[in-house]
């Protein structure tokens, strides 16, 4: 149970506050996260790290000198922003460019490649490599697919190190996948994790059961065995991991990592520590430098990952650059000077553009459709929780509530500011992938801010300018998010609803009518998402959890398909 909390939507960011004041020495706050407080050499490349909150010491308590720049640190188990992760980027750049880390997650995996495009298309040069360690979450051939856990330390470590050490942006990319593709993690948990404010854990272990291979987030375990002994649950971990040994084991020199989850005993892991040394020295292998503490947890669930992190001579010696972060030390740094940078500029309203009166009442009609989105995401808030739940980790609910409740108070305040259609519309684009988090919130935004660009700020689009709108939705999230149809995702929704708005259009319909046909057509391919089994995203790696379930992201963009519908009708005589 997590026991402390004011308000549990505020959670987040309270505990950053906090974060930051107990380690002024350290990092300072900025929009989006944390900067090192203290000065970096100009030309350096700046690491930056990130990914949702609920890990500590990761992101933030990793920042510092010999280690990240700055770190994005998002909402609880929720990807941060694509301008959050621009935002902390851009005040890290000393001139040497940008390297991007984070654990592979597909709602990161859009939000740090949007955040690198942006940074890119500034003259800033960005490269970015996501941490896939985790061999329980996809198999050897699909390596790419796999997410990121505890390994993450040793991919940042060495990428943060290759940078102190002068190397250019290209030198701490190659570090950094090469490190990367030598190491391993395997985890284990005995109870899941609440956040704040819930009422139960985003999943649960029976007594006495212990899930093997379960993510960071609360997904649940892919397999499910009793409790093993301290030893048998070393020779499980250390076993599972050499099977995968990217090199020679004999010989080899090893980083092992004993993570604790979150509520598992140092003595615990002291106790399991002492046969993982003894099964790796059998094994031929050379100990080096071991973990054994929390490097990257899950709230407070119970369990523990060992990573094995393969050196050889290039890493090995980047391995041994001192550190000095929040919570992680090794060696002597000589401290740098304290920077006097003022905190970064919050990201300031931009000026808005002319609009005429046309625009200006179809900006109202803009409002009036997020308020029946809103209204529709609060009655099935839960419902959506629900299903999220069942393979992936139960925040579509109050990630979609997040995401439509900021973007209906961004356009209103765009229309109150005299904002026509298309700046109204792209504001709460841009509100909704902030505040939501998650992979869907990223997707909205991508969706809201192609339709946006139709809509034009002078005059009224015509009912082809709307569906040729969602049809760029739909390229964009596919683009952004690599799904395809058939995949079980919100792709599974949106390429027949758009199919059928422009269909309808192209034969003559009005919007209203238009929009009906093709909400149905949504509907009912939803629905039929039941039946197929998730290729991408969270649910992934639990597919057959979730057959017989729909998509929730395909379920959700169809409720609101149909309350947009209810809308237009409602302004049948205004509409084209
Ligand atoms: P998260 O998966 O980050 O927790 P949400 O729970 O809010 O985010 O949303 C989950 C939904 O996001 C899924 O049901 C699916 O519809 C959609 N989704 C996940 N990954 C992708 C992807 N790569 N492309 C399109 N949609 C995706
Ligand atoms: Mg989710």
């Amino acid at each position: 149970m997590t026991r402390l909390w004011n308000d549990p939507a505020d959670f987040a960011d309270e505990m950053i506050d906090g974060f930051v004041a107990a380690n002024e020495r350290y990092v300072r706050r900025v929009t989006g996260g944390v900067l090192r407080s203290t000065v970096s050499p100009a030309g350096q490349v700046a690491v930056v790290i990130g990914g949702g909150s609920g890990h500590y010491p990761a992101f933030g308590g990793l920042v510092g000198q010999g280690l990240a720049h700055g770190a994005v640190m998002g909402n609880l188990f929720a990807s941060p922003s694509t301008q959050q992760v621009f935002a902390v980027a851009k005040g890290a750049a000393q001139g040497g460019g940008v390297f991007l880390s984070y654990g592979n997650y597909a709602g990161d995996v859009l939000n740090f490649d949007a955040a690198q495009d942006r940074l890119r298309a500034e003259g800033i040069a960005c490269e970015t490599v996501a941490v896939t360690d985790d061999i329980f979450s996809a198999t050897a051939a699909e390596k790419h697919k796999r997410r990121g856990i505890a390994g993450d330390l040793a991919v940042f470590r060495t990428a943060a190190a290759a940078a102190e050490a002068g190397y250019d942006l290209d030198g701490v990319t190659r570090v950094a996948r090469h490190a990367n593709e030598r190491t391993r993690s395997i985890g284990v948990a005995f109870t899941g994790c609440t956040l704040p404010g819930a009422e139960a854990p985003l999943f649960s272990v029976p007594e006495g059961r212990m899930a093997v291979g379960l993510g960071i987030h609360g997904e649940p375990g892919i397999d499910e065995t009793d409790i093993p002994t301290a030893d048998e649950l070393a020779g499980l971990l250390v076993s599972s991991l050499l099977e995968e040994a990217p090199v020679a084991i004999e010989g080899a020199r090893v980083v092992p990592i004993l993570n604790g989850l979150g509520s598992l005993k140092y003595e615990e892991l002291f106790v399991v520590y002492r046969r993982v040394a003894e099964l790796l020295r059998a094994a031929g292998i050379e100990i080096v430098d071991p973990h054994v503490g929390e490097y990257c947890t899950s709230f407070d669930m119970a369990g523990t990952s060992l990573t094995l992190f393969w050196l050889d001579d290039e890493l090995a010696q980047l391995w041994d650059t001192p550190v000095d972060t929040p919570a992680y030390r090794r060696g002597s740094v000589i401290q740098a000077a304290r920077s006097d940078a003022s905190p970064l500029a919050e990201i300031t309203a931009e000026a808005i553009p002319p609009s005429d009166d046309v625009s200006r009442g179809v900006a109202a009609t803009v409002v009036a459709t997020l308020q029946s989105v809103v209204a529709t995401v609060d009655t099935h808030v839960d419902e959506l929780g629900r299903i999220d739940a069942i393979a992936g980790d139960g925040d579509h609910g109050i990630g979609m509530q997040r995401g439509s409740h900021a973007a209906l108070s961004a356009a209103i305040a765009a229309a109150d500011a005299g904002a026509g259609a298309a700046t109204t519309l792209a504001r709460a684009a841009d509100a909704w992938s902030n505040r939501a988090g998650g992979t869907s919130g990223a997707l909205w935004g991508v969706i809201l801010t192609a339709i946006a660009a139709k809509l034009g700020d002078e005059g009224a689009p015509d009912a082809a300018d709307v569906a040729a709108g969602v049809a760029a939705g739909a390229t964009g999230i596919m683009d952004y998010g690599k799904a395809e149809l058939g995949d079980k995702t919100m792709v599974d929704a949106i390429v027949p609803f758009s199919a059928e708005l422009t269909r309808a259009v192209d034969a003559g319909a009005r919007l209203t009518d238009a929009w009906r046909a093709a909400a149905h057509a949504a509907t009912a391919a939803a629905a039929s998402t039941a039946d197929l089994l998730p290729r991408m995203g969270r649910a992934r790696p639990h597919a057959h959890k979730s057959l017989g379930t729909p998509d929730p992201g395909a379920h959700s963009l169809a409720l609101i398909a149909v309350a947009v519908a209810d809308v237009f009708d409602n302004e049948r005589n205004a509409l084209a």
